[in-house]
């Protein structure tokens, strides 16, 4: 046999066992009614962390379990207290939703996540883990990753951000030494302290800045003269200067800044960027405002269709919910998922990073493993 026929039947074999193990799993598990479980987890956060809105030393997250027919799709939201959603909450959301999530057909995921959103209603922590953990389900169930499922390249995954929470000079120099693995960092600002914060990262890196004022701004003249210092100091963008109600006044912003100005909290689901446009050289999408994997795919092509650039983030959260994003991150220009790194008892492992690169799992669905026994 020819090495290339040799290597073509090996293929072909590797590929039937993959496939029968599946049906068995399948078989095994076919007499079984599907499941939806829920759970609030706990995570512990390695430093305080604090912006221009909170200060916790822990997060709660949503996990789901969704099983049928052999397979187990995991996902999780985290809730944004600016939207005012809290874990019980959105597990509460879920547990009312459960009738219809089981009733439905995960092959359908369009008709399916229709019905159980219109129960989920302003729950989108709650629609972003049930809407993970079907997308982890469909990918285990075809023995593909998710990125394969929506047709994307991992090896064009961007490299990541890590993030710098407020802190004093001398927790943020620590800080900021903790991350020299990182090309490009992101610091929270939006204080008195902005420049003391700045000053404290560069007296240990060089290295290109990405900045975030979460609404911390109040008007337009200091925002202005804030992001002027702050290119000065090789800060290459800056995302929510002004509070989000303040379209017009972002728009005088962008017409002078010399760094882009992107939209977070101004800017939650695709319906939204049309308007934005005009004020904004472009918008960070995250799983847990958009709902899941779905909107935010939908929310990237409607920026892309309004020429606007995209970041991807994330909230301090598990690697369940980090890797379902990062399973999308090759359509983004910038990527801050940093999540899962910000804390101490990640139950899963997922997405790594190399030299500041998103690297995915090559494993079926998210490609997750359990942290630890148990998980
Ligand atoms: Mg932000």
């Amino acid at each position: 046999m020819k090495r290339r026929d040799w290597m073509a039947a090996a293929t072909a074999a590797a590929g039937a066992l993959a496939a029968g193990r599946r049906a068995e799993a399948r078989a095994a598990g076919a007499g079984a009614s599907p499941s939806l479980e829920s759970e609030v987890v706990r995570l512990q956060l390695r430093h305080t962390w604090t912006t221009t809105m909170s200060s916790s030393a822990y997060r709660d997250t949503l996990h789901v379990r969704y099983t049928k027919d052999g397979a187990t799709g995991i996902g999780e939201g985290a809730p944004i207290v600016r939207y005012h959603e809290n874990a019980l909450d959105a597990q509460k959301a879920v547990d009312a939703a459960r009738e219809v999530v089981l009733a439905g057909d995960p092959w359908r995921l369009e008709t399916l996540e229709a019905e159980a959103f219109r129960r989920l209603e302003s729950q989108f922590a709650a629609r972003a883990a049930l809407d993970i953990a079907l997308h982890d389900w469909l990918g285990k169930s075809l023995g593909v990753p998710v990125y394969r499922l929506l047709g994307l390249d991992p090896a064009a995954a961007p490299i990541t951000t890590f993030s710098i929470g407020i802190d004093t000079p001398e927790i943020t120099r620590q800080k900021t030494r903790e991350a020299a693995e990182f090309p490009v960092l992101k610091v929270k600002v939006g204080l008195d302290s902005d420049e003391t914060t700045i000053e404290a990262v560069r007296s240990v890196t060089g290295k290109p800045l990405r900045v975030d004022a979460n609404e911390g701004w109040h008007d337009k003249e200091t925002a202005i003269r804030k992001i002027e210092w702050l290119a000065g100091k090789g800060v290459e963008l800056i995302e929510q200067p002004l509070p989000a109600a303040l379209v017009e006044e972002t728009a005088w912003i962008k017409q002078r800044s010399p760094i882009p100005v992107f939209a977070d909290e101004a800017c939650l689901r695709a319906s939204a960027i049309p308007g934005l446009a005009h004020a904004y050289h472009g918008v960070n999408v995250k799983l847990d405002k958009t709902g899941g994997i779905r909107e935010a795919v939908r929310m990237i092509h409607t920026a892309r269709a309004c020429g606007l650039k995209v970041m991807l983030g994330c909230m301090i959260s598990s690697s369940v919910s980090t890797t379902a994003a990062a399973q999308i991150s090759p359509l983004v220009d910038y990527a801050d998922l940093d999540g899962h790194l910000l804390i101490a008892n990640d139950p899963w492992q997922g997405v790594s990073v190399v030299d500041g690169r998103l690297v995915l799992p090559d494993r079926p669905g998210l490609g997750l493993l359990p942290r630890r026994a148990g998980a």
